[in-house]
Parts: structure tokens; C-alpha cells; sequence
């Protein structure tokens, strides 16, 4: 214990407090607009609709509490209850050296928290989701998603954590530099392979055919310069009956995924609508954006952790008798989030930015009034709430809440 541990415990405490907070604030505002469809929703929103989007806001929020209740519980276990001390003293015990050692450490640690993980994430699929008709998944789907994921996890996880494991042994004082350009690289490589290499083991993904838009896309595809073959359906229904569309991917991989639940609900126009704001993200270089950022962070996190290596008082603040390399890593990854967390308005900000913009290029390119009314058919089908607390949404929505953004695109417009 130092004074390293109370700055640390007070910060998690005030991160939890927030957490607990905001979500109070968000269910208590929710409720209260249970019974009232805002009034520009009036024609388009059923009240049976709006009340099934409050009800699963407010149960979403309170399985939220009791998870950050119970990160911050695991977390407390893990450093300063000495469990991670505990778990290195175990692979220790063989002698295998600084790597290995490292290596299973981080492993084990890893496949314990996602253990601890699974009672909810059970519970957010077949109880939460199943409730409110969303959930598609069978055990099945579920079982073989957490294999894949293992496989995944040994198959690309672990050699590039002994890669990391290494260069910080090896790399002298500047190991933080080589190990930034080894995480900068490998991430790339995985936004550039990720559509192509990883999302098919998860889902499947055909070009879309939808005979009857084929003119308006080709046509706006033309105009924005995007190939077409970039656009694809994706089968989202085996898993969930929420719709969305995303732009992932870049080079000759970038593409545009719409989930085939959305596709079903869209009319031929609002597809289009949907589509040109997907491709405003690209057209604005909101991944080039968001990847620069990352990769900025991350070059500071690992100058930090460079420094604090060598500080006694950060592996024994937090509950670490014997320092060394992997055991640094290991607890800059499991307690960075709580010295991040206020900094998360500013990231959902920049999210939201990108979200205007986007919305913007799609009301240049198509009509507005679709976007609009894909909107709506998003965010019902969805059971999004239409009146989230304003302070709650600051803090967390990378999406601005669907008045905010149709506010936005009828004031850019004239009123529709
Ligand atoms: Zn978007």
C-alpha cells in the first residue's frame, strides 16, 4: 500500500459513482417520458413502440450497473486483494523464464476474466435480449462464437503477445517505440483483413442484389466513387433481430455491411439514404480519423507504461510484490480504463461529430426526408429510446439520439 493505491481507489470509486449516477439519471428520465411520444414522432411512433424502447432502455441500463459494479469489484480483486500477485506466483513456480512465464500469465488472466464475463453475457442474450424479441442466437451460435474466439485468442492473440513480451525484454530503454510499431502495424493489418479474414468465421456476407435499387445506388456510387463492389448483406438475423449498417475496412477491402434485418424494413430510397451516409464516413475519412487517434493514444500509453516500468511504487500500489515486464503490461491493461474513463465524453463527442457529418453528406446526396425516415425505422427497430437523460447521452452515445439528429437535418434543410 502507498499513496499510489488511495489515488487509484479513489479514482475507481469516482468512475463507479458516475457510472452509478448517470445510469439512475438515464432510467429516471426515461421513465418519466415512458407515456409521452415526443410530439415530432407523433405520426411515425406508436405508443406501444415508445413504451417497448423505454422498457428495454431501462433494462439494459440496470444490467449495466450491476456489471460496472462488478468490473470494479473484479478489478479491486485482481490488484490491491492481491489476485494477480496470487496467479504469477503459480506460473512461477516452473521456472520458465521471463516469456513464458509472461505469457501465461496474461493468458490465464485473460480466459479468467472472460469467465467472469459469461454469466452476464448469458444472461444479456437469452434472458434481456430474449425478453424484448430480440435475441436469435441459439446456445449453439453461442457456444461455437466463444470457440472461434478461444481459437482466435491462441491463433493471433498469443504470438503477437510474446512478440510484445519480447521486444520489451530485448529492446533496451526505447522498447515502448518498437513495441508502438509492432501494435500500429499488427492493427492495420487487421482493419485491412478484418472484413475479409475474421468477420466471415462470424457471419456471412453476400454482395447486395437488390435488383429494384440497383439504378439509385449505382448511380450514387458514381457520384461518391466508390466501388461497388463494396457493398454487402450481412445474415445479422442469426444472431439478434437488431438492424444496423456499418463502413469497415480500408484499401481494397473497405466495404459497406448492411444487416439484413435493416434491409427488410428499408424502402428502396431509404436504403439509398442509408447508404450515403455510410459512405459520408468514408468520403469524410472517419476511419483514416479515428485510426490516427488510436494510434496517438497508444503511443503515449506506451511512453507512459515505459516510465512507470521502473517505478516500484506502481506495481506495489496495485497489489504486486515482485516487478517485472509482463506484470507491468498486465496491470497498464487493467487499470488504464479507470484513468481514461473521464475522457470518455470527448471520445463519444468526436463519435457524434462524425455521425453529423455523415448525415450531412447523405442529405447533399439524396433526400433528406429518407434519411430521415430510415432513421426512425432504425432506431425503432432498434427499441432505442427516443428521450435518453442529455447528460447520460453526452458521456456515452457514439450516435446522437434520433431527435438530435433529425433536429439537425431539418434545420440543414428547411423544415421538411
Ligand atoms: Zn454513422
Amino acid at each position: 500500500m502507498n499513496s499510489f493505491t488511495i489515488v487509484f481507489v479513489s479514482l475507481l470509486a469516482l468512475t463507479v459513482l458516475t457510472q452509478l449516477w448517470l445510469a439512475q439519471r438515464h432510467i429516471r428520465h426515461v421513465r418519466a417520458n415512458r407515456n409521452t411520444v415526443p410530439d415530432t414522432f407523433a405520426h411515425k411512433i406508436t405508443p406501444a413502440a415508445h413504451q417497448k424502447a423505454a422498457d428495454y432502455t431501462m433494462a439494459k441500463t440496470r444490467l449495466g450497473m450491476v456489471e460496472d459494479l462488478l468490473a470494479a469489484v473484479i478489478l479491486i480483486l485482481w490488484t490491491i486483494a492481491g489476485g494477480l500477485d496470487w496467479l504469477d506466483g503459480i506460473w512461477r513456480q516452473p521456472g520458465w523464464g521471463a516469456l513464458a512465464t509472461g505469457a501465461a500469465l496474461i493468458l490465464s488472466a485473460t480466459v479468467i476474466m472472460g469467465l467472469a464475463d459469461l454469466p452476464s453475457s448469458v444472461y444479456r442474450t437469452f434472458v434481456l435480449e430474449q425478453r424484448f424479441g430480440f435475441n436469435k442466437t441459439t446456445v449453439r451460435t453461442f457456444a461455437s462464437d466463444l470457440g472461434k474466439q478461444v481459437i482466435l485468442l491462441l491463433l493471433i492473440g498469443a504470438p503477437l503477445l510474446l512478440a510484445v513480451l519480447w521486444l520489451m525484454q530485448k529492446m533496451g530503454t526505447y522498447w515502448w517505440l518498437y513495441v508502438w510499431l509492432l501494435w500500429t502495424g499488427f492493427a492495420l493489418l487487421m482493419y485491412w483483413a478484418y472484413p475479409v479474414l475474421i468477420a466471415p468465421l462470424f457471419n456471412k456476407f453476400k454482395p447486395l442484389e437488390k435488383e429494384t435499387a440497383r439504378q439509385r445506388i449505382e448511380s450514387l456510387l458514381q457520384r461518391t466513387g466508390f466501388r461497388s463492389r463494396g457493398i454487402f448483406v450481412m445474415d445479422g438475423s442469426r444472431r439478434s433481430a437488431h438492424g444496423n449498417a456499418y463502413f469497415t475496412g480500408f484499401g481494397k477491402n473497405k466495404r459497406i455491411v448492411f444487416f439484413d434485418t435493416l434491409l427488410d424494413t428499408l424502402a428502396d430510397t431509404e436504403i439509398e439514404a442509408v447508404l450515403a451516409h455510410e459512405l459520408g464516413h468514408f468520403k469524410r475519412r472517419h476511419v483514416f480519423r479515428r485510426m490516427a487517434l488510436t494510434f496517438s493514444m497508444s503511443l503515449a500509453g506506451l511512453a507512459l507504461l515505459g516510465w512507470l516500468i521502473g517505478e516500484s511504487w506502481f506495481y506495489t500500489g496495485l497489489g504486486v510484490s515482485s516487478p517485472s515486464t509482463y506484470m507491468a503490461l498486465t496491470l497498464f491493461m487493467m487499470v488504464g480504463p479507470v484513468f481514461v474513463f473521464f475522457m470518455q465524453p470527448l471520445f463519444a463527442w468526436g463519435s457524434r461529430r462524425h455521425e453529423f457529418e455523415a448525415d450531412l453528406f447523405a442529405a447533399e446526396q439524396t433526400e433528406p426526408a429518407e434519411l430521415i425516415n430510415a432513421l426512425v425505422k432504425l432506431y425503432e427497430e432498434n427499441a432505442a429510446t427516443l428521450t435518453p437523460d442529455p447528460l447520460h447521452s453526452v458521456f456515452y452515445d457514439s450516435h446522437p439520439p434520433a431527435p438530435v439528429r433529425i433536429a439537425r437535418l431539418q434545420a440543414q434543410h428547411g423544415s421538411l
